[in-house]
């Protein structure tokens, strides 16, 4: 089951309010401003005061991560990676983990619950089929979509709470997330639907979201590098390899013993 890291989901709730922001005073504060956006240092205190002590050191982990100065201070520099469209999967304290748990077969089922407007549904089809073949293709694993209720991978596309923990946040910020393989919810992949999901480079590319989510529904974590498929914002535009060589030899490894 997926580690409950809550720096980044929490972050983003304060920083747009919903019904888990419960600091009256950064509330009034909001609405004196002119701007819809909070002031930078309002969002820091938020921060702070939601993290207390073990602030500094998750903000280290994550500046690290990011390839930032690991001052330990929330700078705007931070919030600006921190709040850029990203994947919603917690990714402090998780990157030292290179791989998580896997399944214990080679052939993986998924289903739709729910699809998006956005896209006629045979679009959406092929390009979550394309996404699990860029892992098939390097891995030796086979995706087989399923009508029943037990199958392994659970896709839908739902909107702000959704019935787990981590409620989405409206457009931009948190595009996507994945749970790690298991029972239950294990594996089952969710998508923003107040994101723009598109087939091409304008929106969110569905296919390029996908391809990361999936790599978490099979186990793997974040990664430190910016080539890697697995590296937590978005891009637009990519190489034609897709995976790093990281990647590729990730998944192979927390899957060689079973293959
Ligand atoms: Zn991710
Ligand atoms: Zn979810």
């Amino acid at each position: 089951e997926m580690h409950v890291m809550l720096l980044s989901c929490c972050v983003l709730v304060l920083l747009m309010p919903g019904p888990c922001f419960t600091a009256p005073t950064l509330i009034s504060g909001t609405e004196s401003s002119p701007s819809t956006q909070p002031p930078v240092d309002l969002k820091l205190a938020a921060v702070s005061i939601a993290y207390g002590p073990s602030f500094t050191s998750k903000m280290k982990d994550m500046q690290i991560f990011f390839g930032l100065n690991a001052t330990g201070v929330l700078n705007s520099e931070t919030l600006e990676v921190m709040t850029s469209p990203r994947c919603g999967v917690p990714d402090v304290e998780e990157y030292s983990h290179i791989q998580g748990t896997r399944w214990n077969k080679n052939v993986i089922t998924y289903r739709y619950l729910l699809y998006t407007r956005d896209l006629p549904r045979n679009t959406v089809d092929s390009l979550i089929a394309s996404a699990f073949n860029v892992w098939a293709k390097a891995s030796g694993l086979t995706f087989v979509r399923s009508h029943t209720n037990n199958a392994d991978i659970m896709v839908e596309f739902v909107t702000s709470n959704h019935g787990d923990m981590y409620p989405f946040d409206g457009p931009r910020g948190t595009l996507a997330h994945a749970f790690g393989p298991g029972l239950g919810v294990g594996g089952d992949t969710h998508f923003d639907d107040d994101e723009h999901w598109t087939a091409g480079e304008r929106g969110f590319n569905l296919f390029l979201v996908a391809a990361h989510e999936f790599g978490h529904a099979l186990g793997l974590k974040h990664s430190r590098n910016p080539d890697s498929l697995m590296y937590p914002t978005y891009k637009s535009s990519r190489s034609a390899n897709l995976l790093s060589r990281e990647d590729v030899a990730n998944i192979n490894t927390l899957y060689s013993k079973l293959l």
